[in-house]
C-alpha cells in the first residue's frame, strides 16, 4: 500500500513537472490516467494539495479555481478572463512588501500573490 501511495505521488509530480501550462487538478488527473488507469481523482487531488504543502509544486489561487505549477519559485501570473489561461508574468516579485504591509497594518503577513487578468491575443 505504502509503495502504490509513493508511486501515485510520483506520477502526480512528474505529470505537474511535464506541464508549462499552469494546469487544473482536472487536467493533471487526465494525464495521470493515462499512465495509471485505477487511480482516482480523490486520489489525485490529495496528492496535489500534499506536493503543494511540501513545497514540491505551487498551487495557484484563480477566480476559476486552483491551476498548478512547476515552478515554485514566487511569480507572478495572468489569467486570460475569455479562455482562463494561466501565464507567467515576468515582473520582478518584492519580497519586501509581506514585510512594508505588516508595518502598515500590524498583522503577520506572511505572503502575497499577484495575478493580472486580461485578454490573451487569441481572445483579444
Ligand atoms: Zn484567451
Ligand atoms: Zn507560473
Amino acid at each position: 500500500m505504502q509503495r502504490r501511495n509513493t508511486k501515485q505521488r510520483k506520477l502526480v509530480l512528474d505529470a505537474v513537472r511535464q506541464s508549462y501550462n499552469h494546469p487544473t487538478a482536472d487536467e493533471i488527473y487526465n494525464a495521470v490516467r493515462a499512465q495509471d488507469d485505477k487511480i482516482s481523482r480523490g486520489t489525485v487531488y490529495r496528492n496535489l494539495n500534499l506536493l503543494a504543502d511540501a513545497g514540491e509544486i505551487l498551487s495557484i489561487k484563480t477566480p476559476g479555481g486552483s491551476r498548478f505549477d512547476r515552478t515554485i519559485e514566487p511569480h507572478a501570473h495572468i489569467i486570460c478572463t475569455s479562455c482562463s489561461r494561466v501565464i507567467d508574468v515576468p515582473l520582478p516579485f518584492d519580497a519586501q512588501l509581506d514585510a512594508k504591509a505588516s508595518e502598515q497594518i500590524g498583522w503577520n503577513v506572511t505572503s502575497h500573490y499577484t495575478i493580472f487578468e486580461g485578454l490573451c491575443p487569441n481572445c483579444r
